[in-house]
């Protein structure tokens, strides 16, 4: 019963008092991720707190156990790498390592758009965590520029979680979500959908990198699943003959004819023209050149984050929760 109601930290080193948190770097649907230092080692880190209250409330139970279980499980150089976990009565902490250059999406919006190069750059990059990710069997159905953070040196870093699944043997789920502008067709008409919806999401952002705008926006979501759904993307003047392939491939409303869900799976991705000046072991081994490097003052500079005020994490809500509703984090 005491366990139930004060489940231990998973890894005890990790126990929120063993770190000065600092400012807040991001919200998310459930809760924050802070900057922090872990006091015994000085490593510094991202801490992401989620309120059991709102993850039971939203019903968002298994997503969280599932972002946790694939995080933990997942080691790639394009992928957030996971430290640890510990939970209070209140909230779960997920510890991850800080990502110091920022959102990708800050410094898409800051450069406008990208030339053809940069964005080949960046899309390499999240080709190969994607690959990684479905060959482990996760579908990471959540990319947009804002989950996309910038390392030190200009490399990505996939982060949040929240929305991956491993995917069942029929190689669907029915789940509605992510965010409109980059949600492919076949989630909007809830027909079941698997992996290929990030490759759908994929050509969003090299339209958009490209373009500064992604290929299909509305007033309001419903506007912007009808053009989803109905709308051919429509290029710019300056878009090049390859890119406007390898995007048309990507935005294939017809899942079954999408590229990388055909018999050659990622390959027709990789060997395709636009990616022909890729060196994919080169790329995997982060030995190319960022086209971008951020600024960067030290290692603990948050300034390349969002002000959201210091706002303190909210723990008011711990003890709504009953014995039966802690039991659902214990092995988290
Ligand atoms: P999330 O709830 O996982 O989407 O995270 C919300 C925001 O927190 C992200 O969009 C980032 O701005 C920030 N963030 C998440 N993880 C990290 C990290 N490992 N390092 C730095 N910032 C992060």
């Amino acid at each position: 019963m005491f366990k139930a109601l004060f489940p231990p930290a998973k890894t005890s080193s990790f126990a929120p008092g063993k770190f000065d948190v600092g400012r807040v770097l991001g919200t998310g649907s459930f809760g924050r991720v802070s900057f922090a230092k872990h006091k015994p080692t000085g490593a510094l880190v991202a801490i992401k707190v989620l309120s059991k209250s709102e993850v039971i409330r939203t019903r968002q139970v298994e997503h969280v156990r599932a972002e946790a279980k694939i995080l933990r499980d997942a080691s790639h150089p394009f992928i957030v790498n996971f430290l640890g976990s510990s939970q209070d009565e209140a909230s779960l902490h997920f510890v991850l390592e800080y990502v110091v250059g920022g959102e990708f999406f800050t410094h898409l919006r800051c450069a406008g758009r990208f030339s053809d190069d940069a964005s080949r750059f960046y899309a390499s990059e999240i080709v190969l965590a994607l690959e990684y990710l479905h060959g482990r069997g996760v579908a990471y159905r959540d990319l947009k520029p804002e989950n996309l953070l910038v390392d030190a040196h200009g490399h990505l870093k996939i982060t949040d979680f929240g929305f991956a699944k491993e995917i069942g043997d029929d190689g669907r789920t029915y789940t509605l979500c992510g965010t409109p502008d980059y949600l492919a067709p076949e989630i909007i008409k809830n027909k079941g959908h698997g992996f290929a919806v990030d490759w759908w999401a994929l050509g969003v952002i090299v339209f958009e990198m490209l373009a500064g705008y992604p290929p299909f926006y509305g007033e309001d979501p419903m506007e912007t699943y009808r053009k989803i759904l109905e709308q051919p993307a429509e290029f710019p003047a300056h878009f090049t003959k390859h890119a406007r392939d390898i995007i048309r491939k990507m935005l294939q409303k017809d899942v079954s004819k999408r590229i990388g869900n055909l018999k050659n799976g990622v390959r027709d991705i990789t060997s395709h023209a636009w990616f022909a000046s890729v060196d994919w072991r080169a790329t995997l081994k982060k030995k190319t050149t960022p086209p971008m490097r951020p600024r960067v003052r030290s290692a603990d500079d948050t300034s390349n984050f969002d002000d959201y005020g210091d706002a303190p994490i909210t723990t008011r809500d711990a003890f709504e929760l009953t014995p039966e509703e802690q039991e659902l984090f214990v092995d988290i």
